[in-house]
């Protein structure tokens, strides 16, 4: 059966042509899941019955099941969805001083292989529909009676490897009919799939772009991100500098600091010549140290001493505040779980 979650709104309104229904009655059903967040079509109301059955014959509003759900000392919550194939996902919900902020997978595992990630190891099994994306943050609504104003493509899987899934995931959340979030307030972080991030330049979506760059010489970055070895340092500034140009937006760049391996004073030099003139801002990630990892987290002098060098060169840098590590759900430590 179809998701109807899968659909932006234009093409609810082509779906329901199809279904011989007029337009405007899609943007009620709009209305009804991201507005009201409802988990069946029986309260859509203002349909009549006919149509309601219509629907159910036709679709699926896709309602996850929690399977788990971990809180961590600091608020921070961990879903473990059952997204209704025997397949499950991670979702985690952060709050901050300006509201809760989703940090949503985009695949059911991955398939970029980055040496320091806890999802890799794991079989790539598929991509998850844009309807399936925007179901993360409707359960999580729902479950918590909550509005979510900031979403994150940083969870499983590599959001440009899924990418007309995730542009119109976005369409979708970002829309004023319905979840209404601004697309300024999501974030897409990409290991660095170059073809892609030109692509997304041109599409007129106003949401901001993370690069998980991590080091500034290929050598280090192709240790640390196979996907280096088919787009390099410089092939990922230039499409990062065309973003810019094209956008007028901000990158994001992250950096997760391992000790010994790129949080040196050397390491803090290349990257101000590497970004040197752009628009940007480093986030600094004290790495989180995986199951027989090789990279472990840098001191907190040194990353303090990192960031320092940055700020007094000229590039913002913050660090990230580590959210939820007592329930693995900081960076990089979300894997897909089996279920049962
Ligand atoms: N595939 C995308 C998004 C998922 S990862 C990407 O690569 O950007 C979200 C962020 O967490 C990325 O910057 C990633 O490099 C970082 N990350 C992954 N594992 C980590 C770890 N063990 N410690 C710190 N950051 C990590």
């Amino acid at each position: 059966m179809k998701n109807i979650k899968d659909y932006n709104i234009e093409e609810l309104k082509q779906e329901f042509v199809e279904l011989g229904e007029k337009p405007y009655r899609a943007e009620q059903v709009f209305k009804w899941i991201y507005q009201d967040n409802v988990t069946s079509f029986d309260e859509m109301t203002n349909l009549s019955l006919d149509l309601r059955e219509k629907l159910k014959q036709n679709y699926s509003l896709c309602i996850y099941k929690i399977l788990r759900k971990q809180v961590a000392s600091d608020g921070t919550m961990k879903y473990l969805f059952d997204v209704l194939d025997g397949n499950a996902i991670e979702t985690v919900l952060m709050k901050y001083h300006h509201g809760y902020s989703l940090c949503v997978s985009s695949q059911i595992g991955c398939k970029m292989g980055c040496k320091f990630c806890a999802s890799t190891g794991i079989a790539f099994i598929r991509n998850l529909t844009s309807g399936e994306i925007v179901e993360e943050l409707l359960a999580v609504q729902r479950d918590e009676n909550i509005k979510i104003s900031n979403v994150v493509f940083m969870g499983i899987g590599e959001p440009l490897d899924n990418y007309d899934n995730v542009v119109n995931a976005i369409r979708i959340m970002n829309n004023q009919k319905g979840i209404n979030i601004g697309a300024r307030h999501i974030s897409i972080s990409t290991s660095g799939l170059v073809p892609n991030i030109y692509k997304l330049a041109d599409e007129n979506i106003q949401c901001t772009l993370s690069i998980s760059l991590h080091a500034t010489t290929d050598e280090k970055r192709s240790k640390m991100m196979p996907v280096n070895n088919r787009y390099n340092i410089e092939e990922l500034i230039k499409a990062c500098k065309d973003y810019i140009n094209k956008t007028n937006r901000r990158i994001s760049f992250e950096y997760a600091l391992a000790k010994d391996n790129n949080d040196n004073l050397e390491d803090a030099k290349g990257l101000v010549k590497l970004l040197k003139g752009m628009i940007c801002h480093v986030n600094l990630i004290p790495i989180n140290k995986i199951e027989n990892g090789e990279f472990d987290k840098s001191s907190n002098e040194n990353i303090l001493k990192f960031r320092d060098y940055l700020n007094d060169h000229g590039i913002v840098a913050t660090v990230r505040r580590e959210l939820g590590s007592d329930i693995d759900a900081a960076c990089g430590q979300l894997r897909r779980k089996n279920l049962g």
